[in-house]
């Protein structure tokens, strides 16, 4: 490697896809930096148990796994530095220069794992109250709703799941969603349907927020009869789904019309030298093991991109 590249390849994120992408360039001897805003793990830091992660036949947690991740990298010598990603240089043909809040990269190949965040609703009281009785982590916040009644807004995996932690902590647990049939798994569906503090308000929306300093109530409508009605929680748990992390790529990186990086079943995105795993690109499977899966495809193309600069 020539003086004038910090490592061969930079990742962005530290999530399934990025610690698998970083353990096999690492491991293949390229000197990798990856990069994160907080701490490693991403999404699956903040799930609290994970049944089908493959090699963890009984429950493990989320940081559990991510931990196990995030060790086999580091044996690799995988460099982690802190910094929120702001724009990705591309200009020079063989150096990427990725400008961080920390300070620049420049490398030779970059890898965007840079997974997805959390969906909001954009409904009035939401935004200020985050924190303060709305949140978009049962697995994080379920402890200060001890014994009180909450709801949960989704009706996909994550909104039943999560909605089923929270019953180790509330007194009541509704979850509210827009049809009249879940999307979650039927393992989950069951599961919840089982639980006795659970219930479910149907074909609704959450329409508002509404509180002082903490949440007290949120406004429901049937969105069959439009009838609008208050129910009384402490606690309303947003898990509506997740949107990409990849708004650093608007303008640089072909994206498609809600934001997932496009790229090719080689992870190759539109801009040579730039490749992309995980929830940052798939719509589609979401899965921890699948973005692990996108991450390794993503290394072994970069490895090769790498190899022909030579
Ligand atoms: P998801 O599958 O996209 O489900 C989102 C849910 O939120 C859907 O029920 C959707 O309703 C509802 N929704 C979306 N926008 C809404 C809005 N504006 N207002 C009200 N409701 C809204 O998302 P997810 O549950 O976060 O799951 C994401 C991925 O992670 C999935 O692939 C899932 O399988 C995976 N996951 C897996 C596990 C596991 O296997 N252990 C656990 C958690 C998550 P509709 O149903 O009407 O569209």
């Amino acid at each position: 490697m020539g003086n004038d590249y910090d490592c061969d390849v930079a990742i962005i994120g530290a999530g399934c896809a990025g610690l698998t992408a970083g353990l096999y360039t690492a491991r293949a001897m390229l000197k990798t930096i990856i990069l994160e805003k907080l701490q490693p793990g991403g999404q699956l830091a903040t799930t609290h148990e994970v049944e089908n992660y493959p090699g963890f036949p009984e429950v493990a947690t989320g940081p559990e796994i991510m931990e196990a991740f995030t060790k086999q990298a580091k044996r690799f010598g995988c460099e982690f530095r802190t910094g929120s990603v702001g724009a990705i240089d591309a200009s020079d043909p063989v150096a990427r220069v990725v400008g961080t809040d920390g300070g620049e990269v420049r490398c030779k190949a970059v890898i965007v794992a840079s997974g997805a965040d959390p969906r909001t609703l954009g409904v009035p009281g939401e935004d200020r109250l985050r924190g303060r009785g709305v949140s978009y982590c049962a697995t994080c916040d379920a402890p200060f709703f001890r014994d009180k009644d909450v709801a949960v807004v989704g009706g996909g995996n994550t909104a039943v799941d999560e909605g089923l932690y929270l019953t180790k902590f509330a007194r009541r647990v509704t979850i509210i969603h827009r049809r009249d049939e879940l999307r979650a798994e039927k393992i989950y569906q069951d599961r919840a349907f089982k639980n006795e503090k659970i219930d479910v308000c149907w074909d609704s929306v959450c329409v508002e927020c509404v509180g002082g300093e903490m949440l007290q109530r949120i406004v429901i409508k049937n969105v069959k009869t439009d009838e609008r009605s208050d129910m009384e929680v402490g606690g309303c748990f947003i898990l509506i789904g997740t949107k990409p992390n990849t708004e650093f790529l608007q303008g640089l990186c072909e994206l498609d019309d809600t934001g997932f990086v496009k790229v090719n079943e080689r992870k190759e995105t539109s801009v040579p030298g730039i490749f992309a795993a995980g929830d940052c690109e798939d719509g589609l499977f979401r899965q921890a093991i699948t973005a692990a899966g996108f991450g390794c495809s993503a290394a072994l193309t970069a490895k090769h991109y790498i190899d022909s600069l030579a």
